[in-house]
């Protein structure tokens, strides 16, 4: 079986990707037992990542897992996970699950919690040659679980909706999903939250969705340039009828949508509030107040 190259770190070790491997009987395979949480190195460097470890302790402690190690520790293995892979862009990602019960018991309060984190290539949800065409989207009927069910603030892996979901965008011809919730405004996609610009003003749901990391950049960079930004719901029928639409994640920053369901989005392609955000995005992974040298982790 071919894999991805990196590194992983499991129960105390640095072991080559292909040899991370987890019990069958671990609840996060079993349940979806587990927390998680995906940062980036771009250029040698982490970008963002105490916000990623702040998000993904405070996971934890939601859904009652105790990470082994504590936040210094847990950041020089994400740091020695990337030095070990050798990659210079990379993804990286740390995951908690609830574990094995030693007995096999039914209370998850007998699980051993266990930790993994590993790096590996910088993946693309949108690849940069491919950023002009932007993303083709479908809205799905399906709806997204309900926060009252799985608190979408906690990031996890209860994804049938999604998955569903891209089987029925795939079917449609689009290549990615955006699913709703029960009043007919969006909630987000596989893995990325989406924004509306309507004459000047963007507008991102507030409610139902994870609080992305890039998300939250797009908010702040569009802050610093003077762009107006609403959190609240968004009507599918608005984001139809927007100017602009675009897509937020670690995997691949801030990528535009230009069609949805078949309609192109505005003209189709890359809108000027988009790429402005685009732009300043990337300029920041060098900035020393939004990024930190994976080197500087190990040897500061
Ligand atoms: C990870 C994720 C996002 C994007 O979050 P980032 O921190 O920007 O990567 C959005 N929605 C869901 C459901 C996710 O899992």
């Amino acid at each position: 079986m071919s894999i991805p190259p990196g590194t992983a770190y499991m129960d105390g070790d640095f072991v080559p990707m292909a040899e991370a491997k987890i019990s069958v009987l671990d609840w996060g395979f079993l349940h979806s037992d587990a927390t998680y949480d995906v940062a980036h190195v771009w250029r040698g460097r982490f970008f963002r990542l105490d916000a990623h470890v702040d998000r993904f302790m405070a996971s934890a402690a939601r859904i009652h897992l105790l990470l082994p190690v504590d936040r210094a520790e847990l950041i020089r293995i994400l740091a020695e996970c990337v030095v070990r892979s050798g990659h210079d862009d990379a993804y990286v990602e740390m995951i908690l699950t609830r574990g094995v019960s030693p007995t096999f018991s039914r209370d998850p309060r007998d699980a051993v919690n266990r930790l993994i984190c590993f790096a590996i290539p910088f993946g693309w949800i949108l690849r940069p040659e491919d950023r002009d065409k932007g993303l083709s989207v479908a809205i799905s009927e399906i709806q997204r679980i309900p926060p009252e069910s799985v608190d979408p603030r906690v990031k996890n892996y209860h994804w049938l909706d999604f998955v569903m979901g891209l089987y029925d965008a795939y079917g449609r011809g689009a290549g990615s999903v955006i699913l709703q919730d029960a009043s007919g405004s969006l909630t987000e996609g596989p893995g990325f939250n989406v924004f509306a610009v309507k004459t000047g003003t963007i507008a991102t749901p507030d409610h139902g969705v994870l609080e992305g990391i890039t998300r939250r950049s797009a908010i702040e960079i569009a802050a610093d340039l003077g762009i107006p930004v609403e959190k609240r719901a968004l009507p599918v029928e608005e984001a139809r009828t927007a100017d602009e639409v675009f897509a937020t994640s670690t995997a691949g920053g801030i990528m535009p949508i230009t069609r949805i369901d078949g309609v192109s989005v505005g003209k189709g392609k890359t809108g000027p509030i988009t790429r402005r955000l685009i732009d300043a995005y990337w300029d920041r992974h060098s900035d020393p107040a939004w990024s930190v040298g994976v080197r500087e982790i190990l040897a500061p």
